[in-house]
């Protein structure tokens, strides 16, 4: 650890002086050299991730493709935002937009007293050990993507602007940063507020947002795999990940009807449940547990216990075999489905397995969104076609 932590800063100190340090004195920029110093970090970071992308999951998904590759021009437009994203052009973006105001906000709360908590510093001799410390964030940093992410779900402006991220139909692993540039800010925002609030180190706070992004790379790979029964509760799978992006499954949860008893929601015999993969096993694709199991089938907190634990929901599929697409003429079903979804988690499954989203089947249907499939509702194909929509989408005009 320590060795791979030295090599990294030789070859951080070596591209800054050589590349960096001159570049930006040639540019003007010489008064943000401890920035620039910083900003190659973050630049070497992206790049050993893209290389391993290439070198690892890239081989992966040409192993066990869910699916065949059938866009590649959708792919490219992800290549793009991943470069976009991971080669830092965005945090410099920031930088020199929102970067002065946060200055200005934690100067003016450290003038006041506030800011200078430590999460680690809570238990000294224990919380304050560089592997516990760093588990301590990633957990806390978990926790606060969870609610986030159910937020860009159950929000609904907000899901106007995340569901770009969830329009792909081609996901790969290059998938993770297609997002909506005002998500990201939103998103930024938030992780900084939090990453001040309980004082994680700078250093820490890299290798976090670095484990993170290269795990998320991975989970959107177009990978049939799945860590089994235990493994699929500990760390989020490219499976686990995937089922959020289904059409229908990804997006949306059954409401609840009175009428139909206290456990049932949704009417799931009109073929208008989520799209694809449901032709197996009608009934085991549409239930969830809407809590821990109460008959201590699944000691895993798990819900591919029998069908008859606890609350469960319907959400589908049709048991009248019609095709996929045959849901449309079914309209009585209207409002059956409010905004939502499952599998939320970021990093770790533990925050959907506790809140009563997680969904563990092993099914891996088409991705995308309900309305891009029923009426044919564009997200846009190139990166500033879907960038613009998505502001349209967000004033209610797409
Ligand atoms: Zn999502
Ligand atoms: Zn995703």
């Amino acid at each position: 650890m320590d060795s791979l932590e030295s090599l990294f800063s030789t070859a951080q100190q070596w591209l800054f002086e050589s590349a960096v340090q001159p570049a930006m004195f040639a540019l003007g920029l010489g008064n943000l050299l401890e920035t620039g110093y910083e900003a190659t970090a973050w630049f070497m970071v992206g790049l050993i991730q893209i290389l391993i992308l290439l070198a690892v999951v890239g081989p992966l998904q040409r192993w066990r493709p869910v699916e065949p590759v059938t866009d590649r021009a959708t792919i490219r437009t992800d290549i793009l935002y991943t470069l976009i994203h991971r080669l830092g052009l965005f945090r410099i973006a920031l930088f020199f937009t929102l970067e002065p105001w946060f200055d200005e906000l934690f100067g003016m709360a450290r003038t006041s007293g506030y800011g200078t908590f430590h999460l680690d510093q809570l238990w000294p001799g224990v919380t304050d050990n560089a592997v516990v410390s760093l588990l301590i964030y990633l957990v806390v940093f978990d926790f606060i993507a969870y609610w986030t992410h159910r937020g860009q779900h159950q929000i609904e402006w907000w899901w106007r602007l995340h569901s770009l991220h969830h329009a792909q139909r081609q996901m790969t692993m290059w998938s993770d940063n297609r997002n909506h540039f005002l998500d990201d800010i939103i998103v930024d925002v938030i992780v900084v507020l939090v990453a001040q609030l309980i004082g994680v180190a700078p250093g820490q706070f890299i290798a976090i947002v670095a484990l993170t992004q290269l795990s998320e790379s991975f989970q959107h790979a177009n990978l049939k795999l799945w860590f089994g029964r235990v493994g699929e509760r500990l760390w989020v799978s490219p499976r686990f990940h995937r089922l959020h992006h289904s059409i229908g499954l990804g997006h949306e949860t059954p409401v609840r009807l009175r009428r139909e008893g206290p456990d049932v929601a949704g009417p799931p015999q009109d073929g208008s449940a989520p799209l694809g993969g449901r032709e197996a096993e009608p009934n085991v694709g549409a239930v969830k547990l809407a809590g821990p199991p109460q008959d201590g089938s699944a000691p895993l907190g798990g819900r591919e216990a029998e069908p008859n634990v606890g609350a469960v929901k319907l959400a589908g599929p049709p048991q009248d075999g019609s095709a996929p697409l045959g849901g449309r003429e079914a309209a009585p079903n209207v409002g059956a489905f409010k905004l939502g979804g499952y599998n939320f988690g970021v990093l770790l499954p533990w925050w959907d397995v506790l809140f009563g989203t997680a969904n563990f089947e092993q099914r891996y249907d088409p991705t995308g969104i309900r309305d891009q499939v029923e009426q044919l509702r564009d997200y846009g194909s190139g990166f500033w076609s879907q960038q613009w929509l998505g502001l349209k989408r967000l004033v209610g005009r797409a």
